[in-house]
This record gives C-alpha cells, structure tokens and sequence, in this order.
C-alpha cells in the first residue's frame, strides 16, 4: 500500500547537513517526495511502501547528522501523488529569512581521516571542512547562510570543490567554507616584521615551539597564543609579556590519552570530546607535572582537545601538550583581525601563524566543569553560541537583556526562545565596549530580532545600564542577585516561589548598598530579600577587591579595636602602616567605603587573614586560591552567628573570624583552617534556607552567582540541603558568574514585558 507522508522537523537542522542526509535516506528506502529548509525547520514529504517510510522516519532522527539538534517533529498523512524522484527544493530567499544559525564546530572524524590520508585531495589541508564540521558563527556576516555572505565569499570555489558542493549525495554538499588546496585559504607563518617565513608552516612552528618561542595561531574565533607546556621558561615568559601574573592558562593536547596522562578524567569525557569542544578544567595529576608556571597554586588543569585543521595538524606532528591561551594583552578582548592581531600581539608573539580566512565576530573558547557528571559551564562562547538554549519561554515578545558588566554577555529573545550571545568580558576598555555594540547588533541582524524592550541591571554606574538606558526602548531593570536567581529558575522551568540563594562578589542592592551574601524568596514576578550577611565597609570601594587586606583589617578593627596589631597575624607584617591608617579611617567614615553584604569579599578577609593572598591579580583569586589549600578530609566547620532585623536573617561572621584568629595564634594549618571556614559556610546556607523553609513553606532551592564557581561549596550546600530534603537546582546552561545573568533577565523580562509595555504607553 502506498502511503505519502508530510514530516516537519525543529531545532538546528539548517547548515548542519540535514536535507542530504534526508535525501540519502529517502534515496536508500526508494521513497519519493522532496525536502525543503523553511522557516525554523525542515519539511519532508516522502511517499512509498509504509513498512520504508518507517524506517525512514526512526532513521532520519536516529542517524541525523552530529550537528543537528532535532527538537521537535510531527507528521501527518497527505495525499499520494505518485511522484517517482526525491529532490532537495532549492530554498528561496524568503524561506530561509529565519535559518538558525549554527555554531562552530570541531573537525569531524570523516574530514580527519582525509586530512590526514597522503591520497586524498585534502591531505594536510588546514581549512578541510564538510556539512558537519567547520566554521559557521564565526565566519557569518549575514543571513541567509551562503556563501555569498560569509567570509569565505573572497574564494571562488575549483570546479572539483563546486561538484561537491552541487552534489545532493556528497559530504560537502551546500557545505558554505568548502574549500581544497586549489581554490581556499592558505595558512602563512610570519615573524612580527610580517616576513614570511619559508618552509610548511605548520613543521616549522613546531620547531619552534620546541625551541620555546611564543606562537600567535589564528583559531576559529579569533587568536591564541601558544607555546610549550612543558618549558618552564616559554611559559613564564609568555606571562610576562601577556601581564598576567597568576591566571592559570589552558592547555591543548594531541589526545585524550595524553590528557589522562596529566589530569584525572571520567564523566569529562564526554564533553572533552563533544563537537563543541571546550576548556574543561581536570582535576591535575601529581606526576608527570607540566611546567609550574601554566596553573600556580591550582589544583586543576583547563584541557581541551583540537578542534580546527591546524590544531590536529600541530599536535599529530608535533606531539606536544601546548599552553593555548587567549590572544591577548591583559584583560583586552581577543584579538581575531590580522592587522589588529599583529598591532596588538608583536609584544607577545614571536611569530604569527595565520591565514587569509578572515574572521568576522570574535569568539573565545568556552570553559567547562563537571558537576556531578554532567556540564557545568563557566564561560559560553565558541562552538554552543548562537545555538538557541533548549528552553521554551511564554509569549513571543522579542527583547533584549544587556546583562552585567564583568563577563559580559547579552540575550535576545524571539518566538519563545532565548539566544544567549558569545563572552563578551569585562565592560571597562573601549574594546570590549565596542565588542559589546557590535555584538548586539550582529545578533539581532542575523537572527532578525527587533527588540521590544530592553532589561538591565539596577546598578545605575554599569556600561551596559548606561547603553540600555541609551536605547529608545521600554526598560525594565532587575537586581543582581535576583537575576542570578530567575537564571537557575529559568534553566529548569521552576515558576517559584523559590528560595534564592545568591552568593556572590558584587552586585547592587536596591537600598544602594553592594550585595553579594543573599536569600531571597523570588518568583518572576518579584522577590524579598529575607536574609544576608550583615553588613561590612569595603574600604576603597574596587581597590578593596584588588587588594583583600582590606577587608581583613576592617574585620580585625571592627572585633579587637586598634589593638589588632599586637595580635602577631603574619600578613599585618606585609602591609604598609601609612596605607592601613588611611583604609582604617575611610571605613570608619564610611567616605568612599560603600557597606557590602558580599559573600566573596567575605572570602577574600579569609584569604588575606591567613597570609595566603594579599593582592588579586584576576577575579576571585583569593577566593579561588583558599578553596585549593582545603585540606578535604577535615570535617570541623566554624560557626556564623544570626540575628533578625525587620523579618530578615542577618548574618554575621564575626564568630568565624574571631575563632580563625585564635587558631592562627595556635599555629592551625591554613589548608584546616579554609576547610573549616568552607564546610562553616555551607552549613550556614543550609541552617538559613532551613529557616526560610520553616517561615513560608518553600522547599525549592537556587544556587547561582560568582561564589557557586568554587566546588567544594557548591558540592557540600547541594548535597547537605538534599540531605535536609530540599530540592536543589544548579546551572547547567549557562555560567553561575555574571556571564549567566542575561538568562534571568530575560526570563523576568518576558513575564513583565506586558505591563512595561502597557505602563509605558500610558507615560
Ligand atoms: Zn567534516
Ligand atoms: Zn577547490
Ligand atoms: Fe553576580
């Protein structure tokens, strides 16, 4: 009996090789019909024998190619009409006016194996890349996706290469970058005079990787820096000329075999090797170690595998483990243009390793953890951006949400779906503001989003508030730590109310103050804070985040008086006395001494008290630092005390500090002493959440903010909570930091966006 079925499929299924794997299969079941890109999705129509449609049907979600992310299909009966070919419909323009654009993805095993195979015609070819790998995000100016309008628009495709990408049957077919040693981009090797240098560039920066130099290597999103991870020298080196004293740098090593080698690795497998193939931080070896340099004072190493053509083809023939960090000066964005990169990388790089594929939106690498076997992510970036987040919103309005301003990213909203944008970093140099602009208007053309109304921040001093507040747009501005939390609640479909457990480093409060210690009954469409630590100068305001003494000593005075000093603590000895006078008075004056809740300032008085980390050099590193010493078998814990003040929770360390003082006095070991202050802490959150639970009832748990990247919080207040029989919800899409605050944005904005909307036309 003959049958005719119409199929449609959503989610990522345009760019992705989805139509020729439809054609093959339609093709091998001897079914008829055609199939055709539309808006969102993919329609099929396929007529034959039932039994093969069937098949067809189990076949066309079970072997889609690896790159489609089939999220929804539905199918019904239509009429046979006894056609006897299937076709691929070409798209017309308006069909594709809404193609999702995907991202960049990792070599895939069939283009290796020919890159690496002496008879193919793309043997050792740097830019090889078919339907399921490749450049995508990152070369896209405009849609639709074609060729036309990408960045490989500057090749005219070999007669051999355009067959590929005519043939319905082959790999390469409608692949936009398809390119081969005839007609693509060539990858050059020059020293920072811009002299070419001679010889295949890909052996002669092994050689001198293996001399030590320092290699600038143009990725997908943008450039790295590379040099050899095991060169005590080239590595300390590289620092020195990036001014970066401390932040661990990532590693690139030819196989998973070798990163077993240096770092534990189980659940992290699978991400290590997923498509997307971000830095996933593992948890180091003690022996064989890499050089010092690459992650001091760290107990972890950030790994990833190679994901481009030049990659595999440096750590095949190399063999070497590679630092393969970001191309850049400091806390500048990554360089990604060769004239830029060149300027702004001569200081650093000894050489640049480069191509004539340019670039046209930077992308950093992602960064990953894993959390109780599945992805925990730190920074979003390269190979998951600009793929929608697999959640569904209410409503269809469109808006934007600007986010905050360390770790920068934005959303925007569209037909129920939110498109989180790359890493934008931190808002404070014209470059990464630039970066932030342009951005958003790269995503709003190439997804065609017109927003409705714009969501930011309450902190009035942030860029990004200033660049909403800039837009002729309805606005609505959400708090810090409420966004962290409407974030987590966002990720798992919790409409609320929940308890908001945000811990974090500084975000405004609506009463001025900086808050970062937070409990709050949130639901979307508003929240209470009903507890938080009590309130403490920060001596300085940003100076007391770079130099943690600060708020050590404000603890000291605030608990013994003056006579601090003739306490003996070690890190008084390293500070000057003329200085500490000067911070002492303005926290006492409350001049330039803004009062702080924050949980991470809480952190950094530890790190500092115990003489472990005076000045932070990046974000969170006395916090990170302290979390590393922890000696993990301790079970001891330090106790906060509680107070109530207008139905709040306030809670104070001063026990905690009082009781840290006496055991340094009593020669405590410090990695005891933070794992006491650890387990101390997470007991607290469990001891207010349960608090919390007995006044309203709640028994659902957020965990989000910067504080939520240290794991052995995050492991002991999920766990212990659990144990308490509360259900607890953690990130999973997107980052704990600021870099996951435009999802909570986002979703608050979505559910208010009528009564902005409707108040606004009434102003
Ligand atoms: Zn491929
Ligand atoms: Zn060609
Ligand atoms: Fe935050």
């Amino acid at each position: 009996m003959i049958r005719r079925l119409q199929i449609r499929y959503q989610g990522t299924v345009q760019g992705v090789g989805f139509r020729p794997h439809i054609y093959r299969l339609a093709r091998g079941y001897n079914l008829s019909g055609w199939v055709n890109n539309d808006p969102g999705g993919v329609t099929v129509e396929v007529e034959g024998e039932l039994e093969e449609i069937e098949k067809f049907l189990k076949d066309s979600i079970g072997q889609a190619p690896v790159l489609a992310r089939i999220k929804a299909f539905d199918h019904k009966e239509v009429k046979p009409i006894g056609a006897q070919e299937f076709v691929i419909r070409e798209s017309t323009q308006n069909d594709l006016a809404s193609t999702q654009v995907s991202p960049d993805a990792t070599t895939c095993p069939d283009c290796i194996r020919e890159l690496f195979d002496s008879t193919d015609r793309r043997y050792r070819y740097p830019f090889i890349n078919c339907t399921n790998c490749g450049p995508r995000y990152t070369i896209i100016e405009r849609i639709p996706y074609d060729r036309p309008y990408t960045t490989m628009k500057i090749f005219k495709m070999c007669p051999d290469c355009e067959r590929e990408y005519r043939d319905p049957g082959d790999r390469r077919f409608h692949a936009q970058p398809n390119a081969c040693p005839v007609c693509g981009p060539e990858l050059v090797l020059i020293d920072r005079e811009g002299k070419k240098l001679s010889g295949d560039p890909i052996q002669k920066t092994i050689e001198l990787l293996e001399e030590g130099k320092i290699i600038a290597v143009k990725s997908l999103g943008g450039y790295q820096l590379a040099c050899d991870a095991t060169n005590e020298l080239a590595v300390q080196e590289l620092r020195s000329r990036k001014i970066r004293e401390d932040k661990p740098f990532a590693l690139m090593a030819p196989d998973l075999e070798t990163v077993r080698r240096y770092a534990f690795v189980s659940s992290e497998e699978e991400i290590l090797m997923s498509p997307e193939r971000p830095i996933v931080l593992l948890r180091k070896r003690e022996s064989p170690q890499l050089a010092p340099g690459v992650a001091p004072r760290q107990n972890n190493w950030g790994f990833m595998l190679p994901y481009t053509p030049p990659h595999h083809l440096l750590m095949q023939e190399g063999g070497m483990v590679l630092v393969m960090t970001s191309g850049n000066l400091s806390d500048e964005p990554i360089a990604y243009q060769d004239q830029e990169a060149m300027e702004r990388l001569k200081t650093i790089a000894d050489c640049f390793l480069l191509h004539n594929r340019p670039i046209y939106i930077r992308c950093d690498d992602s960064v990953v953890r894993v959390f109780e076997g599945e992805a925990y992510p730190i920074r979003r970036a390269r190979g998951y951006v600009p793929r929608p987040l697999e959640l569904r919103f209410p409503g269809k309005s469109s808006l934007l949400a600007v986010g905050a301003h360390l770790k920068n990213t934005f959303a925007l909203t569209k037909a129920g779906q939110v498109i989180l944008s790359h890493h934008i970093g931190d808002l404070d140099n014209l470059e990464t503001v630039k970066a932030f602009e342009e951005g958003i208007k790269h995503l709003k053309h190439i997804f065609e989003i017109e927003p409705q109304m714009v969501v930011h921040d309450l902190h009035p001093d942030y860029f990004s508030t200033q660049f909403a507040l800039s837009l002729d747009l309805p606005k609505l501005a959400v708090q810090h730590h409420y966004a962290h939390a409407a974030s987590v609640m966002a990720e798992h479909d919790l409409s609320g109310p929940v308890i908001g457990v945000s811990l974090d480093g500084t975000g405004y409060g609506i009463d001025g103050a900086i808050w970062g210690g937070e409990f709050l009954i949130a639901d979307y469409c508003s929240f209470e804070r009903k507890g938080h630590l009590k309130y403490i100068p920060m001596p300085g305001g940003e100076q007391a985040i770079k130099e943690p003494w600060r708020m050590a000593l404000v603890w000291l005075e605030r608990l013994f008086g003056p006579d601090f000093w003739d306490l003996g603590l070690e890190f008084l000895n390293q500070l000057d006395r003329e200085k500490t006078k000067i911070v002492l008075a303005s926290a006492k004056a409350g001049v330039n001494a803004p009062l702080t809740s924050s949980m991470g300032r809480l952190f950094d008085a530890v790190s500092a008290l115990i003489n472990l980390c005076l000045v932070a050099n990046y974000e969170g590193q006395p916090a990170i630092e302290l979390e590393m010493i922890g000696e993990q078998n301790e079970t001891a814990s330090y106790h906060f005390s509680y107070l109530e003040e207008d139905g709040k929770i306030l809670i104070d360390p001063e026990p905690v500090i009082s009781r840290i003082v006496e055991e340094l006095g009593s020669g405590q070991e410090p990695g005891d002493i933070s794992a006491r202050f650890h387990n101390g802490a997470s007991k607290m959150v469990v001891e207010v959440c349960e608090q919390l639970r007995e006044r309203t009832g709640i028994n659902q748990v957020t965990v989000s903010g910067g504080v939520f990247q240290n794991f052995w919080l995050l492991s002991r207040i999920k766990s212990w909570l659990e144990e308490q029989g509360f259900k607890v919800y953690a990130h999973r899409l997107v980052p704990p930091n600021d870099g996951g605050i435009c999802l909570g944005q986002a979703a608050i904005g979505l559910r208010r966006i009528k009564d902005v909307l409707g108040s606004s036309n009434e102003g």
